[in-house]
């Protein structure tokens, strides 16, 4: 059950990579086959079958050998194991749950490739996060007090709003909304260590914010 669910998570993200990829670039969705983005060759059936495929073939395109770049399989490693943490718990909002996780997921790709949030998709987020705040136990005060705690201070700071993206501000209230105050600032502050050890690591100082928030989602909802 547990390996069923984790290739079926797999298999959404790869459909969540497939869906960034082709519509930044405006490619057919349903029947385009997926190409290296190096020599533009054609992908096998292995090399499409999700976190395996990446596994069997060492990353690598089995046309001109260059490494496939490790957000592909990354996706779906943490779309597999949020399936299998949230599919296997077995309460009534986990579906809910798992869909915001999912298009956080698109969200962050976005944000990946772009630094820019698509507001179809934060319309799509909030009318998630509405339908898991009928389902959900937390006090009105709370949801409040979660919409504004992040997203006024920082709306208002303009020095950190170079920081942090409109769309950043709009999931805080999103999230402060549907799980309350306390689960957001969880959330925040394990998206913030993430994210800066990312940044120590790599040596970026300019980096997208969503994936980590993503991740500081999940943790918080373990
Ligand atoms: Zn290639």
């Amino acid at each position: 059950m547990k390996l069923t669910s984790f290739f079926i998570g797999c298999c959404f993200g790869s459909l969540l990579n497939v869906i960034c990829y082709r519509s930044l670039r405006g490619e057919d969705y349903l029947f385009g086959r997926s190409r290296c983005d190096y020599c533009g060759k054609k992908l096998s059936f292995m090399e499409t079958v999700p976190l395996l495929g990446w596994l069997i073939l060492g990353g690598r395109c089995q046309g001109c050998g260059k490494a496939i770049n490790i957000r592909y399989p990354l996706t779906e490693l943490f779309t597999g194991i949020v399936t299998v943490i949230l599919w296997t718990r077995g309460d009534g909002e986990v579906f809910l749950s798992w869909l915001f996780i999912m298009t956080m997921t698109l969200i962050s790709l976005f944000d990946v490739e772009t630094m820019e949030f698509s507001t179809e998709l934060l319309f799509f987020l909030s009318l998630v996060g509405i339908m898991i705040s009928f389902t959900n136990d937390v006090f009105l005060a709370s949801r409040i007090l979660g919409v504004v705690s992040l997203s006024v201070p920082l709306s208002l700071m303009k020095k950190l709003r170079e920081l942090i993206g409109d769309g950043d501000i709009w999931i805080f209230a999103i999230t402060g909304w549907t799980f309350g105050c306390e689960f957001l600032f969880r959330s925040v502050l394990v998206s913030c260590i993430t994210g800066l050890l990312y940044s120590l690591i790599t040596g970026k100082r300019k980096i997208p914010f969503c994936p980590f928030l993503t991740i500081g989602i999940m943790a918080s909802l373990l």
